[in-house]
């Protein structure tokens, strides 16, 4: 990729010598770039909600006598309302974790706790399809973050996984701790995500199929939201997908600081 550079010229007194400072900006035209389209994206995400109720309240206006047909778009402007608020919940989310320091004060979170208020949050969603919710049993293990964060990564991983999946189909959550981490996964057998897009669904309105994630309510922030929360906790979510046959998400949370330390610590050269 081609570099930008600002050029500034300045003479050094009258004597004919020029100053000359040449600044790279490519990172911050790109920084430029990332920015607008987010409030590109904002704007539309937000746009479209609010067309779709002023069109249906006009609608609304056009048919009193119908009360059938009142009845049916009020839902359908119930439906836009819950939506748009969605998103303004997600980007508020998103505002408030992304680019915060690391955290300065984590307590103790039961991972158990945080997987058990996960599945209970999406378990009308998964009855309604069949969708049998499988919790690898007791862990009893403990990590160090913020609960309810730690709790809104996992209800996200968790809604995809039921939203993404057809019917009859299973959805398990596990936790174990390996030498340096606890590694708290989530696995579907739903529709799976094309290699090609798997490096990009982390990213903020990215999605894989628009119209399919409209019509599951999603706000395409939700993984965004969780890989901000990972890296708050100096973690970090990994995904592994197989087109039609499922995916697994995983969030990894170191054990602690010093066992980081520890490992990073090599001997001074002599
Ligand atoms: P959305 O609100 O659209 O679900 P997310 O940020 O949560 O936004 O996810 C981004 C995209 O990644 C989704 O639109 C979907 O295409 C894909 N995706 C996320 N989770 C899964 C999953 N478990 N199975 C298949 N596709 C998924």
């Amino acid at each position: 990729d081609a570099a930008t550079f600002a050029v500034r010229v300045a003479p050094l007194g009258g004597n004919g010598l020029v100053l000359v400072l040449a600044e790279d900006q490519t990172e911050r035209l790109r920084v430029d770039a990332v920015r607008r389209d987010f409030v590109a994206n904002i704007s539309h995400e937000l746009k479209t909600p609010v067309g779709a109720l002023s069109l249906l309240a006009e609608t609304i206006a056009d048919a009193s006598d119908d009360p059938d047909a009142v009845r049916r778009f009020t839902g359908r402007m119930q439906q836009e309302a819950s939506r748009l608020t969605n998103v303004i919940q997600d980007l508020i989310t998103l505002s408030r974790i992304q680019g915060a320091e690391p955290m300065a004060e984590p307590t103790e979170v039961d991972v158990d706790e945080v997987i058990e208020e996960a599945l209970d949050t999406v378990r009308t969603a998964a009855d309604a399809k069949g969708i049998e919710l499988a919790a690898g049993g007791t862990s009893g293990l403990v990590v160090m973050g913020d609960e309810g964060l730690l709790a809104t990564a996992l209800r996200n991983l968790v809604s995809n996984a039921v939203a993404y999946s057809p019917q009859r189909t299973r959805v398990s959550v596990s936790a174990e701790a390996t030498e340096q981490a606890v590694e708290i996964s989530v696995a579907d057998q739903g529709i799976g995500i094309p290699p090609q897009d798997l490096e990009r669904v982390f990213e903020r309105f990215y999605r894989v199929d628009a119209a399919r994630s409209r019509s599951t309510g999603g706000t395409g922030l939700g993984l965004a939201i969780v890989k901000h929360i990972m890296t708050h906790h100096r973690g970090e979510v990994t995904v592994w997908s197989k087109e039609g046959s499922g995916s697994t998400f995983t969030l990894r949370l170191p054990l602690s600081e010093g066992a980081e330390h520890t490992e990073d610590a090599e001997p001074a050269p002599t």
